[in-house]
């Protein structure tokens, strides 16, 4: 049984710790929401990454309260809504989302998505700058940014964020962005580590390292992404993969694994929406 102990920790630019892994409740039905995050908090996850955009930002804050555990030792994240942005509305927006939660702070907030179309993240940026400054927000960061539209955002305000949430994952491995981030201190975080649970995990190269090792396949990707250095935020409803995929700590991949892994990336990989165009 993996315990809390086991989930190594990464350094944040503010000097906060964020836990590599953590739990994504993207697509938990509201109504089953609180009780998947205690089944998850059991299992030992500390970190819970949400959104204003789930919906269940307030069933995530029941099994939070309900859970009894130190708010310091909780680490949680959520996100700005796509009709959030500006200043005013952002800061708003956050209000919102704490109130949801039953929380005074969030220990990381970002823009979901920058809709560049839109041209208002550098000044949505600047709100969350004052929420970090005011201890709403622990930490800032943002989601979906090209390395393009954080380049804006590192030069044209005063905080280099914290965090970029992107899609990740062997098919997908995002190699330009994992260099800038990596340049400037940013610390990536997976979402959809595992490609949504598709056929990846049935790729005779992960089935075949999945073997080796008596673990599953998904434990494998995971695995992939601690030692490359990624943030990763599995999201499951089934009660077996929520512990399985925490029980990552006692196996390490070998250069040649790692190697094939990256042999993967299929260049166009995705199983989301492209940043530069969503929402369209
Ligand atoms: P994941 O890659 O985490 O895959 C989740 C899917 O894989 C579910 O269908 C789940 O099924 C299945 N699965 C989970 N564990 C296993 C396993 N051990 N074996 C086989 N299948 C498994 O995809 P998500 O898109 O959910 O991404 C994870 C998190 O990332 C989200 O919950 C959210 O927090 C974040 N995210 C952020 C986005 C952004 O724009 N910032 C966009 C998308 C996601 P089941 O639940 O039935 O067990």
């Amino acid at each position: 049984m993996p315990s809390t102990a086991d989930v190594p920790f990464l350094s944040l630019n503010t000097g906060a710790r964020i836990p590599q892994l953590g739990f994504g409740v993207f697509q938990v039905p509201p109504e089953d929401t609180a009780e998947t995050v205690k089944l998850a908090l059991d299992a030992g996850y500390r970190s819970i990454d949400t959104a204003s955009m789930y919906e269940n930002e307030k069933e995530v804050g029941d099994a939070i309260a309900q859970s009894g555990l130190p708010r310091e030792e909780l680490f949680v994240t959520t996100k700005l809504g796509n009709h959030d942005h500006g200043h005013d509305a952002a800061l708003e927006a956050l209000d919102a989302s704490l109130e949801r939660l039953g929380l005074d702070y969030v220990d990381l907030y970002l823009i979901h998505w920058p809709i560049p179309s839109q041209d208002l993240y550098v000044e949505t940026w600047k709100a969350l700058e004052e929420a970090n400054a005011d201890g709403r927000a622990r930490a800032i960061g943002v989601s979906n940014f090209l390395p393009e539209h954080l380049e804006r955002v590192v030069t044209e305000t005063d905080t280099v964020p914290a965090v970029n949430q992107i899609e990740l994952h062997p098919r997908f491995q995002q190699e330009g962005s994992r260099a800038y981030h990596s340049d400037h201190g940013i610390v990536t975080e997976a979402w959809s580590p595992l490609a949504q649970g598709g056929d990846l995990l049935g790729d005779p190269v992960i089935q075949e390292i999945a073997q080796a090792h008596d673990r599953t396949p998904a434990q494998v990707v995971l695995r992939w992404h601690l030692q490359l250095g990624n943030v990763v935020i599995p999201k499951s409803i089934t009660p077996d993969r929520i512990a399985s995929n925490i029980d990552v700590a006692d196996f390490e991949l070998g250069t040649e694994q790692m190697e094939s892994i990256a042999g993967l990336d299929s260049g166009d990989g995705r199983v989301g929406p492209d940043p530069e165009r969503f929402p369209s």
